[in-house]
């Protein structure tokens, strides 16, 4: 046997069929970066390169990187019990103390009961199915169809990637499902009238979902879901006033309300739930990523009281669940980082540290030429490019993918951030550990990164 020079990054480009990429294309270009370690806010690459990530991860290491309580956690679960299902009446403690911290925190949603999966994919694929069969136990077949909106996004199971609203998503597949609707987002930068207040704006947006509802017939139309603030599709918080008006159209019409709590959960809009901080009232949440900071994967759809009564109603086995449902090692893992958070008191600095990073976005780049609005809501905010700014702004040609150079300029000078294309928008959405110093250091790089393509 002969000994392999291959290095990892070698066997990358060979053998690895990374998500959301060109095939073949890393073989070609040089591959990405290969990074090997993380500690804090910062991740370090094979070449000794540092990078501070802006973005958390995908909007998820929330605790930050190698934080030694969840780490231990993980390492005393795994020699314990790493693993043992929970179909049937089977179960473990950590999930049944994870689903019970869970509850608590959803404080007075009237929250009841937990489903765990693995990602958020799954979990919202699991949200249609207790809907459609809600519906079914309670004799309504023909109520199943979903309203989403445009720009939301919310997976990509066959399922998830039909309630995803990025067209770029379906076309390969022949997706959305046929039972699957999307309405216009709260995207106040393009979608608001002029002269519009957000009470007016909220307004057309709920009759606009009114009057699908009705076009389709209510009976027909059973839940509607929603990012309290739509993440990967622009970082776009609502207008106040927005969900109230949204879910009185929806009781009014008997329309489930699923609230996608997958980057807005445990903290990162700056109270538990994005539900609290926007007002909303979910019959379902979905949540995943902060419940762990995405050490070990881990989802979860949770479930209301009284959505809960009809769906333990005499419909005999739930005919659903994951080899993953309620793994110990990843309820550990949850245990352990929703204590870090409340130790180290990370809801609140969320809020402090994200009115740092907007007040500091808003300084070094509110006014430049190519920026169209800087955005956001707690610790997830957004800058997107526009040709031309002022009352009626002009995006630019996507073939000129403002936003992805901009991005590919940041990560050259040491940051991470992510691209939106779909709102020529650039994201940030650090850890809730990051240092206002550190923010001062990201800011000062996009501000380079934007200046070096304008
Ligand atoms: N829902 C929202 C709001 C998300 O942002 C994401 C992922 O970014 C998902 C669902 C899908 O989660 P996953 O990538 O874990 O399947």
């Amino acid at each position: 046997m002969t000994a392999t020079t291959s290095t990892p990054g070698d066997l990358d480009r060979r053998r690895v069929f990374h998500p959301f990429s060109i095939p073949g294309a890393h073989e070609r270009d040089g591959g990405p970066a290969m990074i090997v370690s993380g500690s804090g806010s910062t991740l370090t690459a094979a070449d000794g390169r540092t990078y501070l990530d802006a973005m958390a991860g995908l909007w998820c290491v929330n605790v930050g990187y190698g934080h030694p309580k969840v780490a231990e956690a993980i390492h005393r679960q795994a020699v314990k019990l790493p693993y043992y299902h929970s179909f049937s009446s089977m179960a473990t403690d950590q999930p049944a103390l994870l689903a019970d911290k869970i509850i608590e925190l959803t404080g007075d949603l009237g929250m009841s009961k937990v489903f765990f999966g693995s990602s958020g994919s799954d979990a919202n694929d699991t949200q249609v199915k207790l809907v459609w069969h809600y519906n079914n136990l309670l004799g309504r077949p023909q109520k199943k169809k979903i309203i989403a909106r445009h720009r939301g996004y919310h997976g990509v199971t066959v399922a998830s990637a039909s309630l995803t609203g990025l067209p770029a998503m379906h076309a390969q597949f022949d997706l959305p499902l046929p039972q699957v609707r999307h309405v216009t987002p709260p995207y106040s930068l393009w979608e608001r009238r002029p002269g519009e207040d957000d009470a007016a704006f909220s307004a057309r947006l709920a009759a606009e979902l009114d009057a699908l509802i009705v076009a389709e017939g209510p009976d027909t139309v059973a839940a509607f879901i929603a990012e309290p603030v739509q993440a990967a599709g622009g970082v776009l918080p609502p207008p106040e006033g927005y969900f109230p008006a949204i879910q009185a159209v929806l009781r009014k019409h008997d329309v489930l309300m699923i609230a996608d709590e997958v980057v807005s959960g445990f903290g990162r809009l700056g109270g538990w739930f994005g539900s609290h901080v926007l007002g909303i009232e979910p019959d379902l949440m979905t949540i995943a990523k902060g419940v762990t900071s995405a050490y070990v994967p881990l989802s979860g759809v949770v479930v209301s009281e009284h959505v809960w009564k009809v769906l333990s109603g005499d419909g005999g086995v739930f005919q659903h669940g994951y080899t993953y449902s309620s793994h110990p090692l990843a309820a550990a893992a949850a245990l352990a980082n929703l204590e870090v958070v409340e130790e180290e008191g990370l809801v609140a600095q969320v809020s402090a540290r994200g009115d740092h990073l907007r007040a500091r976005l808003n300084e070094a780049l509110g006014d430049h030429p190519l920026v169209g609005e800087v955005r956001g809501l707690g610790l997830v905010a957004a800058v997107e490019f526009v040709a031309e700014r002022g009352e009626q702004p002009k995006r630019f040609d996507p073939s000129l993918a403002v936003a992805a150079r901009i991005t590919r300029a940041c990560l050259e000078r040491g940051m991470i951030t992510r691209a939106l294309p779909a709102a020529d928008t650039i994201s940030f959405s650090p850890p809730f550990t990051i240092a206002e110093q550190e923010i001062d250091q990201i800011v000062a790089i996009a501000r380079e990164a934007v200046d070096s393509v304008a």
